[in-house]
């Protein structure tokens, strides 16, 4: 996809907004607020506004973390709608903002958007991270030091600090640019990435006791119910990264992790090692991502749930195993 030339979109606008996607992960907080900082930066008289629901604590360690407006109060007409890391359908209450918004500008890298839902967009699911992408887009004569740290914390949370196979040479060698700003990287890893509270530590302990392994351990899944949510005082937000110590089982290419939203609503975590193509599974139940992380919400008991996946997986891994047999 081409490049487009952010500034120049947004030369005339009086009024940009910036959103993401529900649920806001490292890489959609640290995208729009690294946006945000940018344009405040290179567009001084433009009025530039972030709405986003509430992210993880950790990431207050952002500037302007606090400038975040979760009450989605828009201020007259929008000129400019900024959408990072999500297509339209995952924006939440900014969805009906960016319909009405005079030009919509979409920043992705998920391959289930590969169209972008914007009328400009730079979509590329071959990126590490919507940051990287964020970072390509910017006239770097306006990057400052915490403009850098941002970018830089958006790109570890979806490579899993340069380790999993979305990063590339370039992922590399755009770390190796913003750590020269200088910031604390290492400490940064450390806050935003590593370090887990007394109760999220407590989950993932019940949710890693609790698990099943099936499929002659190939699949791996585990939940985690409202009771127990409720039990430790608890969020959603409480149970990031349990998928991924799911993932790392030995012998495991699978692994499936979820948590009540509802009555019978379970909202589905999938991760995978090296062949099946999560990405797929999750848009089959309506949902989406990327090939070896994607999510959905899927309705049913926990049983309905692992079986409506596992049938999906099973078709998969023996597509994959015919493949190898006739190689
Ligand atoms: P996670 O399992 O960490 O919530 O999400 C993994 C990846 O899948 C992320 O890139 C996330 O944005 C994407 N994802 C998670 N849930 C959904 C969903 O319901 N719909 C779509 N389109 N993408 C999702
Ligand atoms: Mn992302």
């Amino acid at each position: 996809m081409e490049k487009i030339y952010l500034l120049e979109e947004c030369k005339d606008a009086k009024y940009i907004l910036i959103s993401g996607h529900v649920r806001p992960d490292g890489d959609c907080t640290s995208s729009c607020l690294a946006m945000y900082l940018y344009l405040k930066k290179a567009l001084p008289a433009a009025k530039v506004q972030l709405c986003l629901e509430e992210p993880p604590i950790v990431f207050q360690c952002i500037q302007d973390f606090d400038k975040i407006d979760s009450t989605y109060t828009v201020d007259g007409e929008v000129d400019v709608f900024i959408a990072l890391d999500c297509e339209k359908s995952r924006l939440g209450e900014a969805e009906e903002i960016f319909v009405k918004a005079k030009k919509r500008i979409n920043i992705d890298h998920h391959i289930s958007n590969s169209q972008g839902c914007g009328d400009i967009n730079y979509v590329n699911p071959d990126s590490s991270s919507t940051a990287e992408l964020v970072y390509e887009l910017m006239d770097k004569q306006y990057i400052n030091q915490e403009i850098a740290k941002a970018i830089y914390i958006g790109m570890i949370h979806d490579t899993g600090i340069f380790q999993y196979s979305n990063t590339s040479p370039n992922t590399l060698r755009t770390a190796a640019e913003l750590i020269e700003y200088g910031f604390d990287f290492s400490s940064l890893i450390d806050e935003t990435f590593y370090e887990k509270t007394y109760t999220q530590n407590q989950l993932l302990g019940r949710a890693l006791l609790e698990s099943i392994i099936f499929m002659h351990g190939k699949c791996i899944v585990s939940a985690i119910d409202k009771k127990t949510l409720e039990f430790y005082n608890a969020t959603a937000k409480d149970l990031d990264g349990i998928v991924n110590q799911l993932r790392i089982t030995k012998g495991v290419e699978c692994a499936i992790f979820m948590y009540a939203t509802g009555n019978l609503e379970y909202k589905v975590s999938l991760r995978s090692c090296k062949y099946v193509d999560v990405s797929k599974i999750a848009a089959f139940f309506g949902g989406g991502g990327h090939i070896r992380a994607a999510g959905c919400t899927i309705n049913g008991t926990f049983y309905d749930v692992v079986n409506n996946i596992s049938k999906q997986i099973a078709l998969q891994m023996k597509a994959y195993e015919e493949k190898m047999i006739l190689k």
